[in-house]
């Protein structure tokens, strides 16, 4: 069984061998809504949107039930507190026994039935869906394809001009012609070569970043995306990289360090119908686990020992 959403993606990625992103509070998006970027948006949209309805996806109703979620109620109260809530998302269902999501680049979101019959067997937790959710809606909103076609189509242009440079130098009068023929071709393989690869590991960092944060904003619990992140660790193949590393381990680290920094355990109190010495002593356990996730003497671990010792005391 593969694990649901991105984690397939992100595994192909770590295996590529790009860089691992450092830890850190990404900035806030600020979408692009510029004739090109619309374009690209469209263009990658249509066909990525072919593909699914080619596999039997439909869209979901408004107000329909499935496996016990009001999925399209759920994607409206995420994306209306997103930076780009003007999209019109909308949900849509693949039937497919591997759990997993996808968002489109135009407000599409398709959702397997392997998927919600997952999240159904965990309890029907509509924290759990929104989770999943939210992360897609941050694909979305942040325009990571748009971006990825970009940085494509820029590498394709330096290929181009190495390859004019080389032209001129051995004085090849047909060259030109054929560069510019395969530049056209380019053009459409590129968006393609966007619409099929996945996204960065970056991309998914800050697509968990800002997911949870659309979590918050919406008033479900940002702890339901920590506790799918465990379960999903279980399906990750037992690749020797993967086995010291887990991607979803790091994913929850990150979690764990953004919701810290932000101040999310502070404000979260302990549950009323707990002693304080429990709850005190839960919070303790709780600082120390986060804790470790920090190099010593750094200035997150010296603000954590500081709450710890004011516990202790
Ligand atoms: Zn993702």
């Amino acid at each position: 069984m593969r694990s649901p959403c991105v984690a397939v993606v992100c595994m192909a990625t770590w295996l590529a061998g790009c860089a691992t992103p450092e830890y850190a509070i990404r900035q806030v998006p600020v979408p692009e809504e510029s004739p090109s970027a619309l374009q690209i948006e469209r263009t990658i949209s249509a066909y990525q949107a072919g593909q699914f309805q080619r596999q039997g996806a439909r869209s979901i109703g408004p107000s329909e039930r499935l496996a016990g979620f009001e999925v399209q109620p759920l994607v409206n109260r995420l994306s209306r507190v997103t930076e780009r809530p003007s999209l019109r998302y909308r949900a849509y269902l693949l039937h497919d026994d591997d759990p997993n999501a996808a968002a489109l680049a135009d407000g599409r979101i398709y959702l397997t039935t392997g998927l919600l019959n997952y999240l159904a067997r965990r309890g029907g937790q509509a924290d759990e869906l929104a989770s999943v959710i939210s992360h897609e809606l941050a694909h979305t909103v942040a325009q990571h394809l748009v971006k990825r076609y970009r940085m494509l189509q820029q590498q394709e242009l330096l290929m181009a001009l190495v390859a004019a440079g080389a032209a001129v130098a051995s004085r090849d009068a047909g060259a030109p012609m054929q560069r510019a023929s395969r530049l056209a071709v380019n053009v459409a393989s590129l968006l393609q070569d966007v619409a099929n690869s996945g996204y960065s590991q970056e991309q998914e960092l800050e697509a968990d970043q800002l997911g949870i944060q659309y979590m918050i904003r919406a008033g479900f619990r940002p702890e339901a995306t920590l506790e799918l992140l465990q379960d999903f660790s279980r399906f990750e193949q037992p690749w020797p990289l993967l086995r010291t590393h887990p991607y979803s381990t790091r994913r929850q680290e990150d979690l764990q360090r953004y919701l810290t920094d932000i101040g999310y355990w502070e404000r979260t109190q302990p549950r009323p119908q707990q002693s304080p010495s429990t709850s005190a002593q839960q919070r303790l356990t709780h600082l120390r686990e986060i804790q470790r996730l920090y190099p010593s003497g750094s200035v997150s671990w010296q603000n954590l020992q500081r709450q710890i010792e004011a516990l202790i005391k």
